[in-house]
């Protein structure tokens, strides 16, 4: 059995909080650096901090950055990377992320070369700024995510 850490920051609950280094890091004002176990954790904690982050592309371990303030995506470098997040169907107001699955990608090739041996449930591709936009719409109040041994 896989021991879930919760994290307090404030009163927010980070969301996804790793205790070991990962591909994401997300660096808030006042604490510091903290990991979380994928991609889509930053944009979740992004709805309810500001705060900066780094994700390792897992294929060629290029590390975009970026921040997000008041809900948005802002300063994306490179410009354009790509996300592959898997979700799995909880009710309604409710966001479940399969972290195993879920990578922020430098660049389209990258993607492509990690969907060639990629075997796990079929995702979604889109960018960064629309995958914000589209927890911003849905305003998850709960989060889920699944544990893999
Ligand atoms: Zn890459």
């Amino acid at each position: 059995m896989g021991l879930k850490v919760v994290s307090y920051y404030g009163p927010i609950r980070l969301v996804g909080f790793s205790d070991k280094p990962t591909l994401c890091r997300m660096i808030l004002p006042q604490r510091g650096d903290v990991y979380v176990k994928c991609g889509a954790d930053i944009l979740l904690n992004g709805l309810k901090t500001d705060l900066g982050a780094e994700a390792r592309c897992p294929v060629c371990g290029y590390v975009t950055r970026f921040h997000i303030v008041k809900r948005r995506i802002e300063d994306l470098a490179p410009k354009d990377p790509t996300l592959h997040v898997v979700e799995f169907a909880m009710g309604a107001g409710h966001v479940g992320v399969e972290c195993e699955s879920t990578h922020i990608f430098d660049k389209k090739d990258c993607l492509t070369k990690w969907l060639s041996t990629y075997t796990g449930k079929p995702g979604s591709v889109t960018s960064l700024p629309e995958y914000m936009g589209s927890l911003n719409q849905r305003q998850p109040t709960k989060y889920h995510e699944r544990e893999h041994h």
